[in-house]
């Protein structure tokens, strides 16, 4: 029986205010699962002032103690439950098991490393050209944030953006995404029983439309977001209206570059790292592998092998490597990549299909596939496919790797692969992205910031530089002296 769950509002449970629900599917069997409410305008409205009158009837003066002892029992809340919600989310969004289990003990792990932060957000104090005058700072929290997230890690991408959210005081809704809003509200749960008070933490579930909504609404102080880039422009023209500032997390077209001199096997691993694990729903896929010359043909022999044997199968049984696809409109798109790839003449290498038998025939498989000889300007090489799907692109020299891993609207992450350290600086400094791995692909830490440049996103998230999104500086002067001024001149 699929369970039918509420939506989080001001410390309550509630369905929509006119009642309607949606189902969550199962991507394996297309089977639903669980109802949740659609949100209608009356229901954000309820969000956003349920978050105002919790920032501002205290929870901006807590204590940093107060907010991380807080977090921290919700870190440990989620380390306790996470294999509850580990099921909970592949069953969601199709993600292998062996991957949302990581992905629940490091979403806590950001809680903890923030609420380290929520006591430590002091000010400067600032010295001026005149001794008379004391200069200093505080950094106060912006209000109420909007937080946007995508289906592909509904917990990891949240705790990017809740965990500096509630360091710096901020009161949020969260508004996840209809292809996997589940773990999300049972998330509010621990909320909840972590003690926050009512109000700070708010979810509300359905569509765009509740995005558009919790975007638009006056009430909301800055909108994070971590979508596709077409959503990400939408919601940047709404902000705009209202000045509201944004942080973007959005799409990702990244280069994994494979220098002659690397280590071999590391680099396939690597590659096999960046485009397959999560079936390649991930903004971070190293979805266009550049490999150097002189070891190509050993580089896509030994990646097609890696390939082919990869164990697709049921995202909850623990050997598979690569479950389905989210939903059945990413398993077509996906399949149109593939069949526009091959009319334009990319070689199909590996895959290329759905997968045949009886285990996949009402799931949204795709086949791990490997393109090779793909042309640097080709659609394969510069869109962004968000699925099992790689493009090989050969490349001669240093310049021309980075002229090609720069030749695309976005820059996320990049990944290089070689034992030369002068090349990795060299190579590292010329890459227009937010982010570079050296002999390491897809590796992520709380206290290492992320975010991209160009069509990648505007901000960062984890890491310090994360908590300026959800923090004003405001400066404090004071005159010390009593002499008399001229009021007609500005006193420097
Ligand atoms: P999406 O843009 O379709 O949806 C993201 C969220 O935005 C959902 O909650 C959706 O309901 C909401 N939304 C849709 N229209 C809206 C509107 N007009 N106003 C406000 N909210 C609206 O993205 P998706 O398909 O869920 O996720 C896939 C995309 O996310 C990919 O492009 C991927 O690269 C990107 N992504 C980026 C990162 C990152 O950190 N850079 C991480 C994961 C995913």
């Amino acid at each position: 029986m699929p369970t039918t769950y509420q939506m989080y509002i001001g410390g309550a449970w509630r369905d929509a205010a006119d009642s309607a629900t949606f189902p969550a599917l199962n991507p394996v069997d297309q089977q639903p699962w669980a109802h949740l409410p659609q949100a209608t305008a009356e229901d954000v409205d309820a969000a956003v002032k349920a978050a105002r009158e919790a920032f501002d009837g205290g929870w901006k003066y807590t204590n940093g103690l107060t907010r991380a002892t807080l977090m921290q029992r919700l870190a440990e809340l989620l380390e306790a439950e996470a294999e509850r919600m580990a099921q909970l989310e592949t069953t969601d969004n199709g993600k292998v098991i062996r991957e949302t289990r990581v992905q629940m003990r490091f979403a806590a792990r950001n809680y903890r490393y923030f609420a380290g932060w929520a006591d430590k957000l002091h000010g400067e104090s600032i010295p001026l050209d005149r001794p008379e005058l004391v200069d200093f700072t505080t950094r106060e929290p912006r209000g109420v944030a909007a937080l946007i997230t995508s289906w592909n890690s509904p917990m990891a991408i949240l705790a990017n953006k809740l965990a500096p959210a509630l360091a710096a005081g901020c009161t949020v809704v969260i508004k996840p995404s209809e292809m996997a809003s589940v773990t999300t509200l049972a998330f509010a749960e621990l909320c909840e029983r972590a003690g926050f008070p009512a109000g700070v933490i708010n979810v509300v579930t359905g569509d765009g439309s509740v995005g558009a909504a919790l975007t638009g609404h006056p009430g909301i102080d800055l909108i994070s977001f971590t979508g596709g880039t077409a959503t990400g422009k939408a919601i940047s023209r709404v902000a705009a209206e209202h000045l509201t500032p944004v942080t973007l997390e959005l799409g990702g077209k990244s280069a994994n570059i494979v220098f002659a001199d690397a280590d071999l096997e590391q680099a396939v691993t690597g590659a096999v790292a960046g485009i397959f694990a999560a079936a390649g729903q991930t903004c971070i896929a190293g979805s266009r592998l550049l490999v150097q010359r002189e070891i190509y043909d050993r580089v896509v022999v030994q990646v097609c092998q890696r390939a082919q044997a990869i164990r697709v199968g049921d995202p909850r049984d623990e050997s598979t490597e690569m479950g389905p696809v989210a939903t059945q409109a990413q398993h077509q798109r996906v399949q149109a990549f593939i069949q526009r790839a091959r009319e334009q003449g990319a070689t199909l290498a590996v895959g290329g299909g759905v997968p045949q038998g009886e285990a996949y025939a009402r799931g949204y498989f795709i086949e791990p596939t490997v393109f090779t000889e793909v042309a640097a300007d080709a659609e394969l090489a510069q869109e962004e496919v968000f699925g099992p799907v790689l493009a090989i692109i050969p490349f001669d020299t240093e310049e021309q790797a980075i002229a090609i891993a720069n030749g695309t609207a976005y820059g996320l992450v990049a990944g290089l692969w070689t034992q030369n350290l002068a090349r990795a600086h060299r190579v590292a400094r010329c890459l227009e992205v937010g982010g570079v791995w050296v002999n390491t692909y897809r590796t992520s830490a709380a206290q290492a910031p992320f975010g991209g440049v160009k069509a990648s996103g505007i901000g960062r998230e984890r890491g310090l530089h994360a908590l300026d999104e959800y923090l004003e500086i405001k400066n404090l002067m004071i005159d010390l002296s009593s002499e008399a001024r001229d009021p007609f001149a500005i006193r420097t």
